[in-house]
Parts: C-alpha cells; sequence; structure tokens
C-alpha cells in the first residue's frame, strides 16, 4: 500500500489496486491435532468473513476485516508509521501483483468443516453433541 503523501516505486501497482492487502488478515494456527482442535476451527468459522487455509502444511485463520488505516482512496492513512508487518509485504507478490493461492485446503464455511471433521472422525462424530433422549418408564395402570 501506497501512502497517501508520498508516491513510491510501487505506486503503479497500487494505484491500480483497491488496496487488497489492507482488507483482511491472516494469523497462523496451531496444526490440529484432535477434536477439539478441529471443533475450535469450526467456532472460527462460525463467525462471517472468516476462512481456514492451510498452505505449505501450514494452518492459518483469515478474516477479512478492513484495516482502518485504509482512507476512501485506498491509501494508508499512516503509511510513515505502519506496521513492521506491512513493510515487510512483498509488492512482487501481493494480492494484485501476484499469483493466485495455492492452497492446500481452504474451508470457507462452518459445515465444509463438518464434512471434513466428518471424514477425518467418522461420520457419526456429531452424535456425541446432540442431547441424549430422556428413558420414560411406562406406568402400571391401576386396577
Ligand atoms: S495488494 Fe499489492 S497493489 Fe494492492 S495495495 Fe497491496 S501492495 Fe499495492
Ligand atoms: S496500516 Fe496501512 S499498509 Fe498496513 S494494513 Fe493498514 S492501511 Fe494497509
Amino acid at each position: 500500500m501506497v501512502s497517501n503523501t508520498k508516491k513510491k516505486k510501487s505506486k503503479i501497482q497500487c494505484d491500480k489496486c483497491t488496496g487488497l492487502c489492507c482488507r483482511y488478515f491472516a494469523l497462523p494456527l496451531d496444526t490440529p491435532e484432535d477434536w477439539d482442535d478441529y471443533d475450535d476451527m469450526r467456532w472460527y468459522l462460525c463467525h462471517e468473513d472468516t476462512s481456514v487455509f492451510i498452505e505449505d502444511g501450514d494452518w492459518y485463520l483469515n478474516v477479512k476485516n478492513k484495516c482502518t488505516n485504509l482512507d476512501d482512496s485506498n491509501r494508508c492513512k499512516i503509511y510513515d508509521l505502519r506496521p513492521k508487518i506491512c513493510r515487510g509485504y512483498k509488492m512482487d507478490e501481493c494480492d494484485f501483483t501476484g499469483s493466485e493461492y495455492d492452497y492446500e485446503l481452504h474451508f470457507t464455511s462452518a459445515h465444509q468443516m463438518e464434512e471434513y471433521m466428518k471424514i477425518k472422525f467418522g461420520e457419526k462424530v456429531f452424535d456425541k453433541l446432540k442431547p441424549k433422549k430422556k428413558k420414560t418408564k411406562k406406568k402400571k395402570q391401576k386396577k
């Protein structure tokens, strides 16, 4: 993302772009090991504008949420003070100029994660979450 005051070498690409790189963030996740870990990810995916993906064997949570420093012209309002993660972003591999993502897996809904959990842990994996039916005893009728 270029400054709204200073134009950098990369200005051509950023001038054409709507600030794609400033409209989400992705956080690394611990590699899930058991049902609880996968269920936590299912919970992340219950929220709007989230996805979970695997890239190069590593798991990430992606949250589509625009940075508050992106102005109406798609320029960074705090360019000189922008966080280091923004400074380290590579222009030549950015969301606008780079190639398509090569995800190994990409979950965009809790339902997709449920289906994956069924494959991994068995079709009846969610049965344990269902409330157990109470056993009803038939009352003997008095004669
Ligand atoms: S995605 Fe690329 S072109 Fe678009 S604002 Fe970010 S660095 Fe600039
Ligand atoms: S701080 Fe600036 S460069 Fe970093 S994400 Fe926000 S708008 Fe983009």
